[in-house]
């Protein structure tokens, strides 16, 4: 079980930003900017490349709640990341998406 799936569950606290019936949004432990929130399905799928058909309003409804915590927190410009698969940094395998905002983002990302 990951640690997000524990998260859902109750198991582990968090700092909760946004829920309803399909996500939970809450704030990164380890935050990357003044603002980083995480967006998460209540259906454990692993990774963006595992969200098969039946799973596209899911994964739409998770960018717009992305879109929402950022907006209610104050922040116009924000960013959003997923990690798909270890090699692109991605270490909790329960499918998330990260909002970055309150500073200067650079590109090309690391
Ligand atoms: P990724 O590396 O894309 O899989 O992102 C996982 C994110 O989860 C990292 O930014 C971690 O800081 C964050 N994280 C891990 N455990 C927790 C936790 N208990 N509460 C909040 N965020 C967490």
């Amino acid at each position: 079980m990951t640690i997000f799936q524990k998260i859902i569950d109750g198991e582990i606290p968090c700092s909760r930003l946004y829920e309803d019936d399909r996500c939970l949004a809450f704030k990164d432990i380890q935050p990357q900017a003044p603002f980083h929130a995480l967006v998460i399905p209540k259906k454990p799928v692993e990774m963006i490349a595992k969200a098969d058909e039946a799973d596209e309003a899911l994964c739409g409804h998770l960018l717009r709640v992305a879109a929402k915590v950022a907006k209610d927190a104050g922040y116009e410009a924000f960013r959003l990341v997923m990690n798909n698969g270890e090699a692109a940094g991605q270490s909790v395998m329960h499918l998330h998406v990260h909002v970055l905002a309150g500073r200067d983002m650079t590109w090309p990302p690391g």
